[in-house]
């Protein structure tokens, strides 16, 4: 059996409760590793590692390697919290969906990416700073990026052209007029065609509210969402808080 014992840094993104007193974590280390652990007697009251086991908790881990199965967890440091400071239930909604885009890159992507971490846990830094529809937008932007889609939002997709009048999942992001063939593109206005070049060419952390409206934002995000949805072939089961999915 192996034993070999392995120190990581890491962000804690969900915990399941397994047995009576044990629970089964997953965690992103900081180089885009998932890592699947079993914590043993971490709901017991006098656990000294239950701390550094919450979801969305950034903690210093060691564990026992396994080659097969789950890995042992033997101690976990707790460091920050990205969710202490929130009191609000959208922003927390909005932290569940951030883990969920993450935790869902495991399915369709196998290469570990440190960019993923770093992405996740700039994501969550902004949660009391900008629009929880933009922080959400942005990152599945990231994601779809990481996986080879990123999102054609500077020119026509097709011809180059700077004057654009559509967005097209057919072609991955704006289109114009010329190049449409056929017609069955949503319509949106200037603002939400602004918007959606924003977030996508806009980095993570220099993202502000500026002067969005609502109803743009939210709409900027169900077409991302739309984008996201048809290119990895993934749902976010908490995207319904925001907006309207089938
Ligand atoms: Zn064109």
């Amino acid at each position: 059996m192996s034993k070999l014992e392995v120190l990581a840094s890491a962000l804690i993104l969900r915990q399941t409760d397994y047995k009576d007193n044990d629970a089964i974590i997953l965690a992103l280390s900081e180089q885009g590793e998932f890592i699947s652990l079993y914590a043993r007697g971490i709901k017991k009251s006098m656990s000294k590692n239950a701390g550094g086991l919450q979801a969305m908790t950034f903690s210093q881990l060691t564990y026992f390697e396994k080659t097969k199965g789950l890995h042992l967890l033997k101690s976990a440091k707790y460091i920050n919290s990205y969710v202490k400071d929130l009191n609000d239930y959208d922003q927390m909604m909005t932290a569940f969906i951030l883990v969920e885009i993450i935790t869902n890159i495991q399915r369709y992507q196998v290469e570990n990416n440190p960019e993923i971490y770093q992405a996740i846990t700039q994501a969550l830094s902004l949660l009391n700073q900008v629009d929880n529809t933009l922080i959400i937008a942005k990152l599945l932007v990231i994601v779809l990026e990481l996986n080879g889609q990123k999102l054609i939002a500077d020119a026509c997709a097709k011809c180059g052209d700077q004057k654009v009048n559509y967005i097209s999942s057919d072609y991955g992001g704006f289109v114009c007029y010329e190049c449409l063939v056929s017609n069955d593109v949503e319509v949106y206005s200037l603002e939400v065609m602004k918007l959606f070049r924003y977030v996508n060419k806009t980095d993570l952390l220099k993202l502000k509210n500026n002067d969005f409206k609502d109803n743009d934002l939210l709409e900027c995000l169900k077409i991302i969402y739309s984008f996201y949805n048809t290119y990895t072939g993934e749902y976010l089961s908490n995207i319904k808080h925001f907006i309207d999915v089938e």
